[in-house]
């Protein structure tokens, strides 16, 4: 094997939704791309928060050159509290992601320690051997930012999580203009969004919910609570402003949401937010006046419409004739504690309205149009699904080769050496940790030894 060659490592979210890691490799170097974490649940009252085992890479902290967080999902950043010990090299994130980690790095007593690197939503820079831009893509957040990786062995354009939105209410549109620019030079690899892949046609903008949203709101009579992944800015941005044409205040329930809308001002974005209502004076406000924001879309234990649902929360409450919108999808793996909130809501003569019921949600992620779109505008030699499970990965293969593209089929732990064409050399070994919310115990699920054990660097 050549040393000089550029290798991709997915060491989490390749073969599954969540704990994204991808690290790339030239000249010795490597780059960590991303640093997240899943979630899974543990009886109703707590949750597991599930991370790559990357023994791998700690093994060889003294090479890794930084981690570059393409933007603020959990399933992105959520890690670094964990991982950044074992690595300790500077930490690469656009302004509001570094808002958005400061509260969690103080709380794991990391504050002063971390050196996070803040950088442009748009522009070049340099870690280590790794010439670096970044392209801003539309999501459900603001500052997402994909990746272009130069180096004189090959090129690679790594999109994080995206969609072609014209209309995203909130945030950068997805920068055609630097995509359509790559087909210029040559892209070998591009290591892609599997999310939607096997659905059909374009994921809706989000200023397509504002009418339906509006108007669902305004026909209820009494309170409307909303909930949503506390990290879903876009989606925050749309309800205030839904607050502000239904003639509602808007309440935001949960740690998490608060924290977010906190570093998104503190970051320029939601300044026209209504102030938040106290919990003391919630009890004051009329029934058909509130819109009440929180957390608990997926039934997660310390979430805020858990415990409201059981009646745990001291200021803030629902009442028979109340209505509770999800607006979010169900993650697979969380139906059995949603299903438990709803039934415990529904006892109490709530309303709930899902996705499947009316327009209450659109995803952050690209349809098979999309990635067709992205395809024809960047003409990489290769396409390398991530971010999803196999069944995910699958239909994004065989979507790229339906375009006359190549693509690589691989799974977490495989080395792809990418070049003028992408081939796994190789695999590292891999495996999760985990930590229960709330508790900075971690243990070990054990590591799974790779079926070849070949030592490249
Ligand atoms: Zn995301
Ligand atoms: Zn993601």
């Amino acid at each position: 094997m050549k040393r000089g060659g550029l290798h991709l490592l997915p060491l989490g979210g390749t073969g599954e939704i969540g704990m994204n890691l991808n690290a790339y490799h030239y000249m010795g170097q490597w780059l960590v791309v991303d640093c997240g974490v899943m979630f899974a649940r543990k009886g109703p009252r707590h949750t597991e928060i599930l991370f790559p085992d990357i023994q791998f890479l700690a093994a060889r902290a003294e090479t890794v050159r930084g981690i570059v967080i393409t933007h603020i999902h959990q399933d992105h950043l959520g890690a670094v509290v964990d991982l950044w010990p074992l690595l300790r090299c500077p930490v690469y994130c656009t302004r509001f992601a570094a808002e958005f980690l400061k509260p969690a790095l103080k709380e794991a007593g990391l504050g002063r320690d971390v050196p996070i690197k803040v950088i442009e939503e748009t522009g070049r820079f340099k870690v280590g051997p790794f010439d670096l831009q970044r392209i801003p893509f539309t999501h459900s957040t603001v500052e997402m930012g994909g990746l272009v990786l130069r180096t004189p062995a090959a090129k690679v354009l790594h999109t994080g999580d995206w969609k072609l939105d014209p209309d995203p209410l909130v945030g950068l549109r997805t920068d055609e203009r630097a995509l359509d620019a790559l087909r210029n030079e040559v892209i070998h690899a591009c290591v892609s969004d599997s999310t939607n892949a096997h659905l059909d046609g374009w994921t809706p903008s989000e200023s397509d919910l504002v009418a339906p949203l509006v108007k669902l709101v305004g026909q209820q009579s009494h309170r409307v609570a909303v909930t949503l992944f506390s990290s879903n800015v876009a989606r925050v941005h749309t309800l205030a402003r839904v607050a502000h044409e239904t003639g509602r205040q808007l309440v935001l329930v949960g740690r998490s949401l608060r924290r977010t809308v906190e570093a998104a001002q503190a970051a320029g974005y939601l300044d026209q937010m209504p102030a938040v209502i106290p919990p003391r004076d919630f009890g004051f406000i009329p029934r058909r006046s509130v819109l009440m924001v929180c957390t608990g879309s997926q039934g997660e234990p310390r979430a805020a419409l858990t415990r409201i649902a059981e009646d745990r929360l001291r200021d803030m409450y629902l009442e028979q004739g109340d209505t509770v919108i999800y607006s979010a999808r169900r993650i697979p793996g969380c139906e059995l504690p949603i299903d438990r909130v709803q039934r415990l809501l529904r006892e109490r003569g709530i309303r709930i309205v899902e996705a499947t019921d009316a327009k209450v949600h659109v995803s952050g992620h690209p349809r098979r149009d999309e990635l067709r779109d992205l395809y024809e505008r960047v003409q990489p030699r290769c396409v390398v699904p991530v971010h999803g499970t196999p069944m995910h990965l699958e239909a994004h293969a065989e979507l790229a080769e339906s375009m006359g593209l190549s693509s690589a089929r691989i799974r977490n732990g495989h080395i792809l050496r990418i070049d003028r064409e992408c081939s796994v050399v190789g695999e590292a070994p891999i495996g999760r940790k985990r930590r229960i919310e709330g508790s900075s115990n971690e243990r070990s699920r054990g590591s799974r030894r790779p079926r070849r054990s070949r030592r490249f660097w």
